[in-house]
């Protein structure tokens, strides 16, 4: 089999090596869309570089057979190829994408035949997240997950968590990226045995903490050893209250050696959650918003946070917006096909949805308990 590569980058090494010394496979280009690169002979394999436009007619000639669309670049940079090879003509049967599940599996020579790696075989998430608190300890105005409208302590329940993540593991067979929050995540004192509980299904996913910082201090030297093994990131929403605090937490991280990003854009303003009349049409909105923040909760996925926590408002605030998931149950989706079909599909929230408007209406940051009883400090 006479294969060209696409999407090289050093994580996709070892595979490579796998795939060229496979008896079967004949490595001859590698492809890639940096025009400056046409024409030139890759270093470390010696694989003359070639455009997406050659690529095409050495398949139409017969002198490539496959291309293999490497998988360590992230599914969306996966499906962007995928997308365009097929709108350039290249046909769909001529592609390879291994997940990189599978990927691995290759390369450890579990699966010798690179041929079963169809494009649909690759059933690959770009993300997920799940609650481990619904609760949080701030009270920010308008919170996207709902968590400062909940206020006594209501922690993930880790036996449905498990189920739920092996029956998502039955559809999905890689994640790029999974994030753990709330509320705040550190509130559940079981938050480690949750990273070992998402490494047990999805093994190569890259685990996040999405937190508010508020109680890095409290971690003690095992909890850092565990997130440094583990290689956990944190994903940080500093507000104003802890600015003062920002350059140490960072110094904390750097000195703990742990990967992070802190998040400027969400602690100074935040938007209205929901219209008060619904506005145009579901379709358009849900076209329009292209949310895949996927959310699991209680064996229920939807696209975004307001679709999966809208319960914790309407109970709330006394309210009656839309409350159906995409996915009402993970347990009756059949394939990796059926759930994507359902989770993209418009909902009747999304009626009510200001997400995809140009002219979203934002307010300040508030950590003000007593914004949260007014409603109207959450919809316009
Ligand atoms: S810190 Fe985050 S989760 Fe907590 S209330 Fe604020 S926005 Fe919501
Ligand atoms: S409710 Fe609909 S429009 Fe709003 S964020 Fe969710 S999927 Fe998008």
């Amino acid at each position: 089999m006479k294969v060209a590569l696409r999407l090289f980058n050093p994580k996709s090494r070892a595979f490579v090596e796998s795939i060229i010394s496979n008896a079967s496979v004949e490595v001859r280009y590698i492809v890639d869309r940096d025009d400056q690169k046409w024409g030139e002979v890759d270093c470390d394999y010696k694989l003359p570089i070639i455009s997406p436009y050659k690529l095409l007619q050495l398949v139409d000639s017969g002198e490539i057979d496959f291309l293999v669309i490497l998988p360590f670049c992230g599914y969306y940079a996966t499906k962007d190829v995928i997308e365009e090879c097929i709108e350039m003509g290249v046909p769909k049967e001529k592609l390879l994408v291994p997940s990189v599940p599978d990927a691995i599996l290759f390369q450890q020579g579990k699966i010798t035949d690179l041929s079963t790696f169809t494009v649909d075989e690759f059933k690959s998430l770009p993300r997920l997240q799940y609650h481990i608190a619904d609760h949080c300890n701030m009270n920010c105005v308008s919170c996207s997950h709902f968590s400062s409208l909940v206020h006594e302590e209501k922690l993930m329940d880790m036996s449905v968590m498990e189920r739920d993540l092996k029956q998502l593991k039955q559809l999905v067979k890689h994640i790029d990226v999974i994030e753990i929050l709330g509320g705040e995540p550190f509130l559940n004192p079981d938050w480690k045995e949750y990273v070992i509980l998402t490494k047990r299904f999805f093994e190569y996913s890259q685990v996040e903490f999405i937190t508010n910082g508020t109680m890095l201090w409290k971690l003690t030297s095992e909890d850092w050893a565990f997130i440094k093994e583990n290689d956990v990131i944190f994903r940080m929403s500093l507000y104003k209250p802890f600015w003062n605090k920002a350059d140490g937490i960072v110094a904390l991280l750097k000195e703990k050696n742990i990967r992070y990003s802190v998040n400027y854009r969400v602690m100074t303003r935040f938007a209205y959650m929901f219209l008060k009349e619904p506005k145009g049409t579901a379709e358009d909105n849900r076209i329009n918003c292209a949310s895949d923040c996927f959310q699991l909760y209680y064996g229920k996925m939807t696209p975004c946070s307001r679709m999966m926590y809208i319960h914790f408002f309407n109970d709330y605030f006394k309210t009656d917006y839309p409350e159906e998931a995409a996915v009402e149950s993970v347990y009756d989706i059949d394939d990796y096909e059926q759930l994507l079909k359902k989770i993209k599909r418009p909902m009747a929230l999304c009626q009510f949805c200001n997400i995809h408007l140009k002219n979203q209406v934002f307010q300040g940051w508030d950590n003000n308990h007593s914004c949260n009883e007014d409603i109207k400090k959450w919809i316009y």
